[in-house]
């Protein structure tokens, strides 16, 4: 094992630090690597490396593709867990709140009101009262201010004041307390790129496919590098396992379950403008399951979620028609005005990782975590929260610890800052004055740095060369081209989708998914990593064909037709290596580059201008052109939005106007006008 060199390393990720990565994860026996690049997995990498331990990491996919960019986005003590009588739990959650809230991250971890409408107005008001004050105690008990205000009881007309669109007679009073909320695919981007500051060799799109072994100890994994298709061994003295709802198939690779079982509790969400209903403050409902969360989201609301068992394709759990009715049917009870499917602007579907065989009712199974050591050398990490994340990797590394010769030290991370955080306050402070240099509004600058900290000043930097990466993104106004070329150069971002789908959230924000802004994010992308125009329309005809298939599988009946429908649209593969010419099943001494890009360009969609879908082979000018397999056309499924259409509203009659916008009409660029 080489000794390291430095304290820390550069804080950018990007195509040559993972290819640093590989190199090292090659070469070097590392004391411990991470399986799963979720928010486990990134939290245990940063416990291990900070504690001077030589670390790998390896994730399959992307950063937090999995279940931790899925999740309702809240940092909380989990307040119904309380009526479970699950105090530690609820205690612990509440520390890390506040640590992740005024320590660890504050630029990505901000607090969030929630009003608790009360149905009964004596009893109930007296018993979620009381939870409330043991929220607020709890919140405590860490050692430092919980970093929110207080829970208070409203009046009926305080609450109706604090939201209006509330069914008047739905309720007779409530309460409001503070939890946090954050971008979880963002945060666990971060504390990727914080961990490979620290000296961890991390490594997306290397998938494990099996264990090494000496006798029954683990001693590494032969892993999979799914952008060239190599295929190598990392050696580790200690190898943890944190791919949440994958955990049971990871440790069938090695042949021993651990004495527990993950199983999926699918939860889904929708995304609705904030303009939809007019409320101050987030919503928590109860319903006869559980509850559903109305969380406020920039300029949209998040509402969800569901909870059911879910035995499909874990990598795109897809949501249903029926479950997004059951969402707005719950949501729909308290407001005065009712959203419709019309309003849907997104929906995500995640699956929890719960362990299982503790209760019948996957909403009752306990949030609590699972460390075992459950073969020498193989330590497997599950269950637990997003909020409580630290504490698991915390756990993780020190079963590994224990198992490794010498003394460890113990966990640190409770004082490691994510890249960002230092200084955020200041940064905060001087936002006006920013926004002045750069002639934007501060609303621009405020949305910066409460994404990269005061790694801000890196996207000013890009500015100032290249001006015109201030531009938003067509169909996604409150993004940037500065964030697309960042997340490829310095934030791990392989493909379009990675910039999409978690470096920014448009594809579940914009009202069509991204449609708009997907070639001119892979064009930004490809200047930065060097594709070439076949590779670039590649990224964007699978971006296309993953929109596609998770709107038509929202319109499935059932879980079964619903994934059938999303797995059309499998994950890209990577054309450097001759991906495409497996999908594309070409004749050997066909080059796979110049194939994709013959298909890309075939001909196209009867009614618009996009090519033929990606995954057929190409299409002989002789025949007529392949049918439309790309999203619907927004006329066609009736959710048409004319902020994505860059035609003027003057040349239609069917646009609405708001303040300040500028008037457009509300066909896709993807019409042809005309
Ligand atoms: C709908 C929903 C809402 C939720 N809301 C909240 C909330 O508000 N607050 C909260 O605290 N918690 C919440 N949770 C729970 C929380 O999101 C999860 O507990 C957490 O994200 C799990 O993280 P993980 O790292 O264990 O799993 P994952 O994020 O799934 O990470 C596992 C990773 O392992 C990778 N992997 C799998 N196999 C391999 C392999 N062979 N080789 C390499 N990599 C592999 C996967 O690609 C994946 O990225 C929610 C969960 C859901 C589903």
């Amino acid at each position: 094992m080489s000794a390291p060199q430095s304290v820390s390393r550069s804080s950018k990720l990007g195509p040559e630090e993972r290819a640093a990565a590989i190199e090292a994860l090659k070469t070097r026996e590392l004391d411990i690597l991470v399986v799963g690049g979720g928010i486990v997995g990134t939290g245990s990498a940063l416990d291990a490396v900070t504690r001077g331990l030589s670390v790998g990491m390896v994730e399959a996919r992307d950063w937090a593709s999995g279940t931790s960019s899925r999740s309702s986005k809240l940092v909380h003590g989990g307040i119904r867990y309380l009526e479970q009588l699950d105090f530690r739990l609820v205690r612990e959650a509440l520390t890390e709140r506040g640590l992740l809230l005024q320590r660890i991250a504050p630029h990505l971890v901000k607090p969030v009101r929630f009003l608790y409408p009360l149905t009964k107005p004596i009893y109930e008001r007296f018993y979620v009262g009381a939870g409330m004050l043991l929220y607020d105690i709890f919140s405590y008990t860490g050692g430092r201010p919980p970093g929110v205000p207080h829970h208070r009881h409203l009046t009926k007309r305080q609450m109706l004041k604090a939201a209006p669109s509330l069914d008047k007679d739905a309720f007779v009073g409530g309460l409001t307390y503070y939890d946090a909320q954050v971008d979880d695919a963002r945060y666990v981007a971060t504390l990727a790129r914080t961990a490979s500051f620290y000296g961890a060799h991390v490594a997306s799109r290397v998938r494990v496919e099996g264990f090494i072994k000496v006798g029954q100890r683990v001693v590494g994994v032969t892993a999979h590098d799914l952008e060239t298709g190599e295929r190598f061994e990392i050696k580790a003295r200690q190898v943890v396992n944190a791919t949440g709802v994958w955990t049971d198939d990871t440790q069938s690779m090695v042949g021993e379950r651990g004495g527990f079982k993950v199983r999926a509790s699918k939860g889904v969400h929708l995304v609705v403008p904030r303009d939809r209903f007019q409320s101050k403050i987030g919503l928590l409902l109860r319903t006869e399951k559980s509850v559903l969360f109305v969380i406020p989201w920039g300029r949209h609301w998040l509402i969800g979620t569901t909870d059911t068992d879910w035995h499909l394709d874990k990598a795109h759990p897809a949501a249903t028609a029926a479950d997004i009715d059951y969402i707005l049917e719950h949501v729909n009870k308290v407001l005065a005005v009712k959203l419709t499917r019309d309003d849907v602007e997104g929906v995500y579907a995640g699956l929890r990782p719960l362990l299982a065989g503790e209760s019948e009712q996957t909403s009752k199974l306990s949030r609590e975590h699972i460390v075992a050591h459950s073969v020498p050398g193989l330590v497997v990490v599950a269950g637990g929260k997003w909020t409580t994340y630290r504490i698991m990797a915390k756990d993780a590394i020190d079963a590994a610890a224990s198992a490794l010769d010498g003394r460890v030290p113990p966990s640190t991370t409770q004082d490691i800052a994510l890249l960002g955080a230092e200084g955020y306050q200041a940064a905060w402070n001087k936002r006006s004055k920013i926004a002045h240099v750069f002639g934007v509004h501060k609303v621009r600058i405020e949305h910066l740095l409460n994404r990269y900290g005061v790694l801000t000043d890196e996207l000013l930097d890009l500015i100032r060369e290249r001006p015109e990466l201030l531009e938003p993104l067509p169909g996604a106004d409150d993004y940037i081209g500065a964030e697309v070329v960042y997340a490829a150069s310095h934030e791990g971002a392989l493909h379009l989708e990675d910039v999409l789908a978690r470096r920014t959230r448009i594809s579940i924000e914009a009202w069509d998914r991204g449609v708009s802004a997907a070639p001119v994010a892979a064009a930004l992308m490809g200047a930065e990593l060097g594709w070439d125009q076949a590779r670039i329309d590649n990224e964007v005809a699978n971006y296309l064909k993953r929109v596609s298939a998770e709107i038509e599988s929202q319109q499935q009946p059932d879980d079964e037709s619903a994934d059938r429908v999303r797995l059309e649209a499998p994950d890209i593969v990577s054309t450097k290596w001759g991906g495409a010419r497996r999908r594309l099943r070409l004749p050997a001494g066909v080059p796979a580059v110049g194939a994709a890009a013959a298909v890309v360009s075939a001909p196209g969609c009867r009614t618009c201008d996009r090519p033929a879908p990606i995954g057929r082979p190409p299409w002989p000018a002789s025949r007529p052109p392949p049918p439309a397999r790309h999203p619907p056309h927004p006329r066609e499924r009736g959710r048409v939005d004319w902020r994505d259409c860059p035609k003027p509203l003057k040349e239609f009659s069917h646009g609405r106007r708001s303040a300040g916008q500028t008037p457009r009409c509300w066909c896709s660029p993807h019409i042809r006008h005309g």
